[in-house]
């Protein structure tokens, strides 16, 4: 993704206050990040456990989303829905974001499985590999990984912006 800055960051967001975006931490480390190598913007917030935003670009600039998660992941091996990687040992967790709009102020939001350290851009390169769980296979096409996760990412956004 092309690299945005802190302010496109801020006025991203369809699923969080206008007050809560102008708060939300944003990465410090937003000049030295390998934006060539990433399909989205992801992190979370040291300060609050349990919270994490993610950016993704868009045709009408990047588009943010604000998540929450349990902080005690499962022990059992699961697969992030948007890499597909699967990890053991809490390395992946269900996050839930509010929908945008009048239907998230009800209440309602949209949950899913994804890396607890948001590096899924990283494990399609194979530029990281999962801690625990299973290696890279000798057939993974990281090309088609990445096509996959941009399609996965997009349908997720799509679905809290429904
Ligand atoms: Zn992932």
């Amino acid at each position: 993704m092309d690299p945005i800055t802190e302010q496109d960051i801020r006025s991203s967001f369809i699923n969080c206050s206008k007050g809560a975006a102008k708060r939300l931490p944003v990465p410090r480390d937003l000049d030295e990040l390998p934006w060539d190598d990433l399909d989205f913007l992801g992190w979370s917030d040291p300060a609050a456990p349990g919270r994490c935003y993610l950016v993704v670009p868009g045709d009408d600039g990047p588009v943010g989303v604000a998540l929450r998660h349990q902080t005690a992941g499962s022990r059992r091996a699961q697969m992030c829905t948007f890499c597909s990687t699967t990890h053991s040992g809490g390395g992946v967790w269900l996050m839930s974001a509010p929908k945008a709009g009048e239907a998230g102020r009800r209440g309602n939001s949209v949950g899913t499985y994804i890396c607890s350290d948001l590096d899924c851009s990283l494990y399609v390169r194979r530029k990281k590999a999962p801690v625990l769980g299973r290696p890279f296979r000798d057939d993974f096409d990281p090309a088609q990984r990445i096509a996959q996760l941009r399609e996965n990412v997009n349908a997720f956004v799509a679905r809290v912006s429904d």
